[in-house]
Order: structure tokens, then C-alpha cells, then sequence
């Protein structure tokens, strides 16, 4: 009988995390605003030529590096980020090797270290759910190859201070340290500027997020020109698609866009803390487009009851320290009152 590897063999089945498209989807930190009009009428004026051939990342990647203000080497175009966590993985992480991390984190780097045989080691974060930062240093190892952060982290939405994260950096020179950027425009901060000191560290970006462009699936690695060099050799040539390419050029000039878009998150961001606030609710500060509240031991009810209203929120209490928690996406002005409502009537729902 055909067997896989016995490492693929014995992983989970994967659950994807999309539960309905029905209603106003907030459990998947997309943009509820769509994208940008430009890459819209973009996308509209798409080819024959443009569908039927190859596309040339390799465009894109000088567009990316310019307005990054990096060296086209160092970057790499990826099919979403995800794509770029697994070259990054599989290019450092051989069977036994271990990969660190702090939880609660993106729900990916563990599925992806166990895929590749990676001894998976994870440091808990406090109550407060803040990086770990002594604690993961604690942890490097000889062993130690790839070190994922995302920051500003999901499912908390909390930023780390670019000390510690260089702290992390340094302690492990023998090390890939990816900083996961994804949610990088809601918080304006990062480290692609101290990449040139650090040939061990990458980061990453996408265009799912603050671009509103999830579907169509781009995201970035930017590292050292001579580590990108390397993940090039075994990356899929044509793994990003001509139409994502085609309207690259528009999206990153469409900085209004984002700016705006942003601006908006950021208002209904602070709503939905205040009404947690006045709810009595603990929630984590957010630096991004989501916030992560503790309903406690009614989450599920809570859960189910937004569902009954037409929002779906997310589950996270498989994250570890995250138990009783939902992570709730901020939706668009024109969605707010429904959203922050229909929190309100959840609440008293279950809470009785
Ligand atoms: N990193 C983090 C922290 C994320 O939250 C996400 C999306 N949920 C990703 C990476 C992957 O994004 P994408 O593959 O859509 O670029």
C-alpha cells in the first residue's frame, strides 16, 4: 500500500479554519474593507497574455525591494506568507532540529515544524500574554534553528520592543529569526532596517492584511541577500500568480488606500475596546486589525450566540493561555454598530 513519510503520515488532519462564509466574517483577520479601487480596475483590465503566461516575479520583487527600501536580492515574493514561513523552515530545519517559539502564537509554526520533524519547543507567555523574551533567550540552543515571532503577535495583538526582539536575534546567530510582520501596518514598526547588521534574520510581510488582497495570495520575505539566495534554489519558480503581479504596482501606490483603511481599523479597533471596557471584559491592547477578549467560561455560548446574529468571531481557546478567549476582527465603520451590538446582546446572553 502507498504510505507517505511517516512524519506527514502522523500529522492531525488539518482543519481549515473557515467555519462559514455566511454572515460578516470576523474570525479571520481579513480586511472587511475590501482593497483598493486601483488594483480593482487593475484586475479588470487583465489579458489573455497576462493569464496565459508565466509571470515574472522577478518584477515584482524590484517594485517590493524599492519601496522597502532593500536590495532586490534580498527579497523574495511568496504565495501569502504562510509560503514564505515553510521556505524559511524547510531551508534551516532538518529532522531533530528545533524549532522556538513562544505561545500563544500563529497556529501555523508548529504545523509546519512538525511537518518537517523539527522538535517543536514552546515557551508560555505570562498572564499577560507579552513576549517572553528572557525565557525564549533561555531556550536557544545549539540545536536551536529557527526562531518565529510574530510581531505584532496573532492572537494577541500585542508588539514586542525592537530591544528585545534583537536581543533574540543576537542570542542566536546560529539561528533563521523570522519577525512575522503580517500585521505590520496597523502598528508601524519593524525591523527590516537592522537587517543589514543581522544576516540571521528575516522578515516577513503580506499583502492579505492592511492591502485587503488575501485571495489573491502575496506575501514577502525580505533577509539577507545570500540567504534569499539559497530558499531560491528549492522555492517553487512560478509559485506566485500573474495576477497578483499585475496589479502589484497599483497597490503599493495606492498608499491612500492603506493610510485610510488603516485610520478606520484603528477607530473601530478602539470601539471594540471600550465596550469591552465598560463590559468588563479583560482584552489585550491590540496593535492590530483584531482585538483578543476573555469572555470566560461562556466563550462557546458567546460564540455561538455572534454566530446566530451573523458575525462570526473566533474560538481561540486551543491557543495555549488563550482559554476563554475570542479574537474578534474590526470591521468596517458602516459594521461597527451592528458588531459592537450584537457583542453587547451576546454578552448578556450568556452572562446571565
Ligand atoms: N502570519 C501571521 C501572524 C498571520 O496572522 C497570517 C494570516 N493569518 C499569516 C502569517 C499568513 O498570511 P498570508 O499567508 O495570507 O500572507
Amino acid at each position: 500500500m502507498l504510505k507517505p513519510r511517516a512524519l506527514i503520515a502522523n500529522l492531525k488532519p488539518y482543519r481549515s479554519p473557515i467555519l462559514s462564509r455566511a454572515g460578516l466574517s470576523l474570525d479571520l483577520n481579513e480586511s472587511m474593507a475590501g482593497c483598493s479601487r486601483r488594483v480593482l480596475a487593475r484586475l479588470r483590465s487583465v489579458t489573455a497574455r497576462d493569464v496565459s503566461l508565466y509571470a515574472e516575479r522577478e518584477v515584482g520583487e524590484r517594485l517590493v525591494a524599492d519601496f522597502l527600501g532593500v536590495a532586490p536580492e534580498q527579497v523574495l515574493l511568496t504565495n501569502g506568507m504562510d509560503e514564505g514561513l515553510s521556505l524559511v523552515f524547510s531551508a534551516y530545519l532538518d529532522q531533530g532540529d528545533e524549532l522556538l517559539f513562544a505561545d500563544p502564537t500563529f497556529v501555523m509554526y508548529p504545523v509546519l515544524g512538525e511537518a518537517l520533524g523539527a522538535r517543536v519547543v514552546r515557551v508560555q507567555a505570562g498572564e499577560e500574554l507579552a513576549l517572553p523574551v528572557a525565557d525564549l533567550v533561555a531556550r536557544i540552543s545549539p540545536r536551536t534553528r529557527v526562531i518565529a515571532i510574530a510581531n505584532p503577535n496573532n492572537p494577541t495583538g500585542l508588539a514586542a520592543r525592537r530591544e528585545d526582539l534583537l536581543k533574540i536575534v543576537e542570542a542566536a546567530p546560529e539561528a533563521a529569526v523570522v519577525i512575522d510582520e503580517a500585521y505590520y501596518e496597523f502598528c508601524g514598526e519593524t525591523l527590516i532596517p537592522k537587517l543589514a547588521r543581522h544576516p540571521n534574520l528575516f522578515v516577513g510581510r503580506t499583502f492579505s492584511k492592511a492591502y485587503g488582497l488575501a485571495g489573491l495570495r502575496l506575501g514577502v520575505l525580505v533577509g539577507a541577500a545570500e540567504q534569499i539566495s539559497f530558499l531560491r534554489r528549492f522555492g517553487l519558480p512560478f509559485n506566485v500568480n500573474s495576477l497578483v503581479l499585475a496589479c502589484l504596482e497599483e497597490a503599493l501606490a495606492d498608499q491612500a488606500f492603506v493610510v485610510e483603511h488603516v485610520a478606520q481599523v484603528k477607530r473601530g479597533r478602539a470601539q471594540l475596546e471600550d465596550l469591552f471596557r465598560e463590559l468588563g471584559l479583560r482584552f489585550w491592547p491590540s496593535q492590530t486589525n483584531f482585538v483578543l477578549v476573555r469572555v470566560g467560561a461562556e466563550l462557546k455560548a458567546f460564540v455561538e450566540a455572534m454566530q446566530r446574529r451573523g458575525v462570526i468571531v473566533r474560538d481561540s481557546s486551543a491557543n495555549p493561555g488563550c482559554q476563554g478567549c475570542a479574537r474578534i476582527t474590526v470591521g468596517t465603520p458602516a459594521q461597527m454598530d451592528g458588531v459592537l451590538q450584537a457583542i453587547r446582546e451576546s454578552i448578556a446572553e450568556t452572562k446571565r
